[in-house]
């Protein structure tokens, strides 16, 4: 379609368009190769609601999935979508507080409602000709330059598909068109949609806690059960269009970790490079964490030459990689040294080698043997210490962005004070580094449930205050995956699993048990080239480095560049929406 054309028909009705993706559950037998049929068969037997009319038929079994492309379209509210939108708005009335037609209806009006709907041609359902809205925003444009949205909401079944995010999109259009130059909005802190708003760029400018007695001339500015609310802004001068449509690199960042020799990382990179012919599909080397205190000095030498960009772990595409340096918090736990002895040269360290992007300030790791009152001073010293280096090492620089608190705790309270503390420092990302204290056996268990819930608490306390989050050592990517169906989507993550992994002679997999597969473990637990191959196919996995299998048992820099891949597939799914029919059936049957 032309630019113009469309551009002088959005003055009016800005439109946009999202594609994606649902996932639709048959049974395999029913399903032949006319696509016609396939689209009759799905209005018939879905097992998930209908996304045209919300009814919901089960499947009878759930054996293949079908990817069916939908579009979305974000347009002005017409009268007609009133009722849709009235019953949106009730649905989410523990959100938005009541919404009142006339409201609704003096904003479709005033050109004040926008709505997503699915287009009645794209729906595998006959039924009906009427579009659905799955969608709404009620904003306002003011003279003086502001926006506000006072109420959005998509129906529970699209979230997480980009609909919202259109729908911002659509307001900050219209609101530009208008000459606005800010967009605001207030939402009740304690509610996970402030990690929305922080990913699609808002700032946080303050929290306002509503007064008693509500006496305001603004209608629209309901106050929710008189909860605290956040108020989030967007400078729409520096909203860059491009920047909402493909979505940021602001979750899941993959840090790798090197702690390793020098010559051993330059070898592996470059034997990266030459596996996929010097081009790969991504550069899984631009970000990296390593302990400083643990490494070679010939390693650290290697890391600032491609920190500053002096040289490249990409040789024709130089690059500046993105570091982190680990306080090493971990080694003490493992009694290799004292946590007085950690902070004393981790100080050093970071005065001398002041050139990484983020510092992970000292944790004292509280260990599953701890007692809930060592737990307790564990805590705080983490946080004195950490107070302490933000003076000594960062000249008490608030809001420094170069620091990374380290959370820990075996209580959703202890979380979410801990998080709060760091706020109060000035630290704006913290690290969540709890996931081995929080089992009673001591057991490391990523996902055990209360791991889980503190994670939770950690997100929505991180999210709400506006600050990053990472999550320490994840060791196997199908974790990932799990992380993302919790809910729980960090800033970053790091590993060093694909690396130790590797080196132990265990294949990682997304969506699969890992795999024993080296030469020189053949009686103990080994498994078969047919096996590799079988989970190989069912996991749709292949990568240069797993292609020949005799190689990948033999060697083992073939296995650790493996896993390395598979990591990054991992990454790839939980931000793409990327899924492998497997990987959806696992989370199914979970
Ligand atoms: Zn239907
Ligand atoms: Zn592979």
């Amino acid at each position: 379609m032309a630019e113009a054309s469309q551009r002088t028909r959005a003055v009016t009705t800005p439109t946009t368009h999202a594609n994606f993706r649902i996932i639709f559950h048959a049974p395999f037998r029913d399903l032949n190769s006319d696509h016609e049929q396939i689209l009759a068969w799905l209005g018939r037997n879905l097992a998930l609601p209908c996304p045209y009319c919300g009814k919901i038929s089960p499947a009878k079994n759930l054996l293949f999935e079908w990817v069916v492309e939908m579009d979305v379209e974000v347009r002005l509210a017409k009268r007609r979508d009133l009722k849709a939108v009235k019953k949106l708005a009730d649905e989410h009335r523990r959100e938005l507080g009541f919404a009142k037609l006339a409201t609704l209806e003096k904003a479709v009006q005033e050109h004040r409602l926008l709505v997503a709907v699915i287009s009645p041609t794209r729906v595998p359902c006959s039924l009906s000709r009427v579009p659905r809205v799955i969608g709404f925003v009620h904003f306002r444009c003011c003279k003086d330059g502001h926006a506000t949205i006072y109420e959005i909401a998509v129906a529970p079944e699209w979230r997480g598909k980009g609909v919202g995010r259109k729908l911002v999109e659509a307001v900050c259009t219209y609101a530009r068109m208008h000459s606005c130059t800010r967009l605001r909005l207030k939402c009740p802190i304690d509610l996970p949609a402030n990690g929305f708003y922080q990913r699609l760029g808002f700032v946080r400018i303050g929290v306002e806690t509503p007064e008693p007695a509500r006496l305001h001339t603004c209608t629209h500015a309901r106050h929710v059960n008189r909860r605290p609310l956040a108020i989030w802004e967007l400078d729409l001068q520096d909203f860059v269009h491009s920047t909402l449509n493909s979505q940021p690199a602001t979750h899941w960042q993959f840090y790798v970790g090197l702690t390793a020799d020098a010559s051993s990382i330059r070898a592996l990179v470059r034997r990266f490079y030459e596996g996929y012919s010097g081009q790969p599909p991504f550069h899984p080397f631009e970000r990296i964490i390593v302990s400083p205190l643990f490494v070679p000095p010939a390693t650290l030498r290697l890391l600032r030459s491609w920190r500053t960009g002096e040289s490249s772990p990409v040789s024709h595409a130089p690059c500046p990689v993105s570091l982190i340096f680990d306080s090493g918090g971990y080694q003490v736990q493992m009694g290799k040294l004292s946590y007085d002895e950690l902070c004393r040269r981790l100080r050093q360290v970071y005065e001398r080698e002041n050139w990484a992007d983020l510092f992970v300030l000292p944790d004292h790791v509280p260990t599953s043997k701890d007692s809930d009152a060592e737990v307790e001073r564990k805590i705080k010293e983490t946080l004195t210490m950490g107070e302490l280096f933000l003076k000594w090492v960062f000249q008490g620089t608030r809001d420094t962005g170069q620091v990374i608190g380290v959370v820990h705790g075996r209580t959703v309270k202890q979380i979410r004070e801990g998080v709060r503390k760091w706020h109060e420092l000035g630290v704006r990302y913290i690290a969540f580094g709890s996931f081995g204290t929080s089992g009673k056996d001591g057991s490391v268990n990523l996902l055990s449930q209360n791991s889980l819930k503190l994670l939770k608490a950690l997100q929505d306390e991180a999210l709400s205050l506006g600050m990053k989050f990472h999550i320490f050592g994840i060791g196997n990517p199908t974790y990932l995956v799990r992380l993302k169906n919790e809910g729980i989507e960090p800033t970053s993550f790091d590993s060093t699993g694909w690396w130790k992994a590797g080196g132990f002679g265990n294949l990682l997999f997304v969506g699969a048990p890992q795999l024993h597969f080296a030469r020189y473990s053949a009686s103990m637990g080994m498994v078969s080239t047919l096996r590799a191959k079988y989970v190989k196919a069912s996991v749709q996995h292949d990568c240069p480095f797993c292609s020949d299998l005799r190689a990948l048992r033999e060697t083992r820099w073939l296995r650790v560049l493996h896993n390395l891949v598979a990591f990054v597939e991992a990454v790839h799914i939980v931000t793409d929406g990327v899924q492998s029919p497997h990987l959806l059936l696992k989370v199914m049957r979970r």
